[in-house]
């Protein structure tokens, strides 16, 4: 009753096209947009030290998903993101069973500005959804690397060598979890680090991808 008349001043629109939803919604996607953003099927890709299996490309309500995640209704949208990444690694996880579940950390400086690690809220609602211990003190940033944005590939790994640090031991099999991968550097290196402490397989997960 309180959701109709808060949807009722507050019509909910689709975090992915906009469009209106029902009154009556307690999600905030459209059928529509959560069968685009499931259902394509992005080839995982190898990189030195992980396998990355995806969503979805970034773009079209994939992209808006992430906007909004970040700016507006970010606990919803980590929500349709974890059950979104949760089918994909079901689907492409060919018998790996992780251990435990680590999110790409934010730096201390990052988080306390933003009051959260994006990555975190999705790893913490797939984990629930797998069955797997979560953990988001493992694996953390040492230093505040700048944006990765405008960077080449090259200048990417750079920016990102050295920027991790684990604090204990790793058990063998790891998923780690972000919300976009572009070049897969940032990945690549928590998935070096993480080796270094221990882990013999990790597989990365992100919702989208660029
Ligand atoms: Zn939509």
């Amino acid at each position: 009753m309180l959701r109709y008349f808060v949807n009722f001043i507050f019509p909910p629109r689709c975090a992915g096209c906009g469009a209106l939803l029902p009154l009556s919604s307690r999600e905030l996607i459209c059928p529509e947009c959560l069968a685009e953003a499931s259902g394509s099927d992005m080839p995982a890709v190898e990189y030195s030290h992980c396998r990355l299996i995806s969503s979805a490309l970034y773009e079209g309500s994939a992209k808006n998903l992430i906007k909004e995640m970040k700016f507006r209704n970010t606990r919803s949208c980590a929500k349709i993101l974890a059950r979104v990444m949760t089918d994909s690694f079901i689907k492409h996880s060919s018998g790996f069973s992780p251990e435990i579940i680590i999110p790409v950390p934010l730096h201390k400086s990052r988080k306390n500005e933003r009051g959260y690690n994006q990555s975190a809220l999705i790893a913490k609602s797939i984990a629930r959804l797998l069955k797997i211990p979560f953990s988001a003190s493992k694996l953390q940033r040492t230093r505040n690397t700048p944006s990765q944005r405008g960077l080449h590939p090259a200048e990417r790994i750079k920016n990102v060598k050295g920027a991790f640090i684990v604090s204990g031991k790793v058990p063998q099999a790891v998923l780690l979890i972000d919300d976009v991968a572009t070049t897969g550097a940032t990945i690549n290196e928590c998935a070096a680090t993480l080796k270094s402490a221990g882990a013999k397989r990790v597989v990365a997960l992100t919702f989208s991808k660029t």
